[in-house]
C-alpha cells in the first residue's frame, strides 16, 4: 500500500520536533557550561585583582609582599590547571587528541606516575598473572595522575593509598585507586562526573580544585573502550575503579 501524504507529513513533523528538542537541550547545556566556567574564572580573577592592588601599595612590608606574591602564584596556577583540563576535554570531544594504543604493562606505568608523588605512602596490589593492556599510555597516565592526586588531596590525614589491578573477564583488566580519606557524601555521588561539580561540604572547603578532573578521567577511559566508576563511604574513604582492554577493541579509536 502507498504511504499517504498525512503519514509522511506526520513523520517529518515528528523529526522536526525531535531535532528542535535536541537543539534546545544542547543550548541549555552550553548555557550551563558558560555559567559554570564564568564562576570558575571569576574567583581566581577577583583574588588576583585584590592581591595586585595590595602589592602596589608602597608601604607594604617585605613579609606581606611575599605573602601576596604567593597568593598570586597560587591563583595563576589554578587558572593554568583549569585551562589544561578544558583544553584536554575539548580535544577529546572534538577528536583532536590523537590516540595511539599500544600493548604495555600497567604496573610499570603506575610506578612511573607514583614517582612524582613521593614520599607519599602508596602500596601496590598487582595480580601476578596480570596481562598487558592495550591502551594509549599517555592518556592512562593522565587518569592515574588525576585519581592519585585526588586520593592524596582528599586524604588530609595522610592515610596510605593503594593502587592495584587484576585480570577481569577475558580481554579486560580492572584497576583501582583506593584511599581511606574523606569519602564522598551519598547525596553527591550521582553527580560526581558532571563537569565542574564539586562536593560542598565543610570537611573540604579549603581544598582547591576545578571539578573537571573526574569528568576528564571518564572521557579518557571511555576513549580506551573502558569504564570508570567508584564506591565511597563518607568519612571512610573511596575506591575508583577502571577497566582497560588487553586486546584491540572495535569501538576503540
Ligand atoms: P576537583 O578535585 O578539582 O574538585 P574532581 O572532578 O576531580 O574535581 O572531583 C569532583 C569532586 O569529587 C571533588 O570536589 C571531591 O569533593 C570529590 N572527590 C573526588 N575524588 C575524591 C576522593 N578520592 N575522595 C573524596 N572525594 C573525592
Amino acid at each position: 500500500m502507498e504511504p499517504n501524504l498525512n503519514d509522511s507529513m506526520d513523520a517529518e513533523l515528528m523529526q522536526a520536533l525531535y531535532e528542535n528538542h535536541a537543539l534546545q537541550e544542547q543550548i541549555a547545556m552550553q548555557t550551563q557550561f558558560m555559567h559554570l566556567l564564568t564562576h570558575q574564572l571569576a574567583t581566581p580573577l577577583t583574588s588576583l585583582n585584590g592581591s595586585v592592588h595590595l602589592l602596589a601599595e608602597p608601604s607594604l612590608g617585605m613579609e606581606q609582599r611575599q605573602e601576596f606574591l604567593t597568593l598570586v602564584q597560587q591563583q595563576i596556577h589554578r587558572l593554568e590547571h583549569l585551562l589544561q583540563d578544558l583544553v584536554a576535554i575539548r580535544n577529546l570531544e572534538t577528536g583532536i587528541l590523537e590516540t595511539h594504543p599500544v600493548l604495555f604493562p600497567l604496573p610499570a606505568l603506575v610506578e612511573e606516575v607514583v614517582e612524582a608523588f613521593r614520599p607519599y605512602s602508596i602500596t601496590y596490589q598487582f595480580s601476578p598473572d596480570l596481562p598487558e593492556v592495550w591502551s594509549d599510555r599517555w592518556q592512562v597516565s593522565q587518569v592515574l595522575v588525576n585519581l592519585l592526586s585526588n586520593a592524596i588531596k582528599y586524604s588530609p590525614n595522610g592515610s596510605p593509598i593503594e593502587i592495584g589491578a587484576m585480570p577481569l573477564s577475558a580481554g579486560w583488566v580492572q584497576a583501582w585507586v583506593k584511599d581511606s580519606g574523606l569519602g564522598i557524601p551519598a547525596a553527591d555521588q550521582s553527580r560526581l562526573f558532571e563537569r565542574f561539580y564539586r562536593v560542598k561540604h565543610s570537611d573540604r572547603q579549603n581544598i582547591e580544585g576545578t571539578g573537571l578532573g573526574l569528568s576528564l578521567c571518564k572521557l579518557l577511559i571511555e576513549n580506551q573502550a573502558g569504564q570508570l566508576w567508584f564506591e565511597s563511604v563518607h568519612n571512610q574513604g573511596s575506591c575508583f575503579y577502571f577497566t582497560l582492554p588487553t586486546v584491540s577493541r572495535g569501538n576503540q579509536l
